[in-house]
C-alpha cells in the first residue's frame, strides 16, 4: 500500500501538538529545589508548566461544573498535576488534588493515596496485609498495656515513634525496658499517637530510599546517620550516596508503592537479618538528595511518566483501606 505523503504530514503535526501538555505543580514555593527541577524538566520537554500554590486555590463545588480558582481565574486545560503537598497541609492540599480529579485531570499521585501514606499506622497496616516485610510494630492507646506493648515487639531495645513525625523528629531509641516505659508514658501524657517498633540494629544507622515512578525503581540511594546516630535522616546529619539494590529490595519497593496506590513514591527500607523491611512510603519524595547522590534526572523521569500515563479516565484508585 502506498503512503500518501500529504496525509502523513498533518497527522505528524497533530502528534506533536498532543504531546505538549499543560501541567500544574501543586507546590507552596517556586523556589524549592524539587519544584524548580520539575518545572525545568517539563519545559525542556516542551510542556506548558505552571506552579500553583494550592493553599491559595479555592474551589467551586457546583453540580457538573467543578472548578479550581486561583488568582481570580478558573484553572482550565490542565492535562496533569504533580502534587507536592507539605506534610502539615495534607487536609487542604488533598482537597485541591481531589478537585482536580473530579475534573478528570490526571494526578501523578491521587488524593486518596496521599492521605493514606501520610498516616504511618495506616501505611503499615496496608503493607502488612500485602505480606510486605516490616519491622515488628505495635500500636495501642490504653496506658495499662505498656508492658504488653513492649513485649509484643520483642522487648528492649526498641524504637518509639510519634505517628505524625517527619525528618526523624519524634523517633526515639529506647535501650532498656525502663527507658521505653518512660518514653511511652511521656508521649501518652501528651496525648500523642505512637508506634512501638522492633529495633533493626543490623541496619547500622543506614536506610535505603528507593524512588519509584510508575512500575519502576528509577533511582536509589543509601543514607547513613552521623556517627553514633541510629537515624539516617539527612536533616539529622546523615549523608547520602548511590546504592545498587538487590532484586528483593527492588521488588519490595515496587510492591509497597503499589499497595499504597502511589505512582510516584519514596520507599524507605532497612536491611534487616530477615530481608528488606519497609519503614515508610513517602508521597512527595524530595528530589534534591536523590539527584545529587545518583546524578540521575529524576524530575525528567516523572515528566516522562506523565507523558505516557496522563489522559482522561486514568485516575483509578481501587485500594480498599
Ligand atoms: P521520619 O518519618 O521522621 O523520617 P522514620 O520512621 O523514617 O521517621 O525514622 C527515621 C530514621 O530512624 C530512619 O530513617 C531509620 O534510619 C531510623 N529508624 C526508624 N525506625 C527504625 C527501626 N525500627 N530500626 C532501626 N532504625 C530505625
Ligand atoms: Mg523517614
Amino acid at each position: 500500500m502506498q503512503v500518501n505523503p500529504i496525509c502523513k504530514a498533518p497527522s505528524l503535526k497533530i502528534d506533536i501538538v498532543c504531546k505538549t501538555m499543560k501541567i500544574a505543580i501543586l507546590s507552596q514555593q517556586k523556589s524549592l529545589y524539587s519544584t524548580r527541577r520539575l518545572m525545568e524538566a517539563g519545559e525542556e520537554r516542551g510542556h506548558d508548566m505552571h506552579v500553583i500554590d494550592y493553599l491559595r486555590c479555592y474551589m467551586n463545588i457546583t453540580a457538573h461544573k467543578p472548578k479550581v480558582i486561583y488568582q481570580g481565574e478558573a484553572l482550565e486545560g490542565y492535562k496533569a498535576i504533580i502534587p507536592r503537598i507539605g506534610a502539615s497541609k495534607t487536609f487542604y492540599g488533598t482537597a485541591v488534588v481531589r478537585q482536580f480529579e473530579v475534573m478528570d485531570v490526571f494526578s501523578a499521585n491521587e488524593s486518596q493515596a496521599i492521605s493514606r501514606s501520610r498516616d504511618k499506622l495506616r501505611c503499615l497496616q496496608i503493607l502488612s496485609q500485602k505480606g510486605i516485610g516490616l519491622p515488628v510494630t505495635g500500636f495501642a492507646h490504653s496506658s495499662k498495656d505498656i508492658d504488653g506493648l513492649i513485649e509484643s515487639v520483642g522487648g528492649a531495645p526498641l524504637v518509639i515513634k510519634l505517628l505524625e513525625g517527619t525528618q526523624g523528629i519524634g523517633v526515639v531509641l529506647a535501650e532498656t525496658h525502663q527507658a521505653a516505659k518512660s518514653v511511652i508514658e511521656a508521649f501518652r501524657g501528651l496525648d500523642a499517637n505512637i508506634l512501638v517498633q522492633e529495633f533493626i540494629k543490623e541496619a547500622g544507622g543506614m536506610d535505603i530510599r528507593c524512588f519509584v515512578v510508575g512500575d519502576r525503581v528509577i533511582a536509589a540511594m543509601k543514607r547513613q546517620g552521623a556517627p553514633g546516630e541510629f537515624r539516617s535522616n539527612i536533616h539529622r546529619g546523615g549523608s547520602a550516596a548511590k546504592i545498587k539494590l538487590t532484586p528483593e529490595e527492588r521488588s519490595t519497593a515496587l510492591r509497597a508503592a503499589k499497595a499504597m496506590g502511589l505512582r510516584v513514591a519514596g520507599v524507605d527500607l532497612l536491611r534487616s537479618n530477615h530481608g528488606p523491611v519497609v519503614m515508610e512510603v513517602n508521597s512527595s519524595p524530595g528530589l534534591e538528595g536523590i539527584e545529587a547522590a545518583t546524578e540521575l534526572d529524576v524530575a525528567g523521569k516523572i515528566i516522562e511518566f506523565l507523558e505516557k500515563s496522563a489522559g482522561p479516565g486514568k485516575n483509578r484508585d481501587r485500594i480498599k483501606y
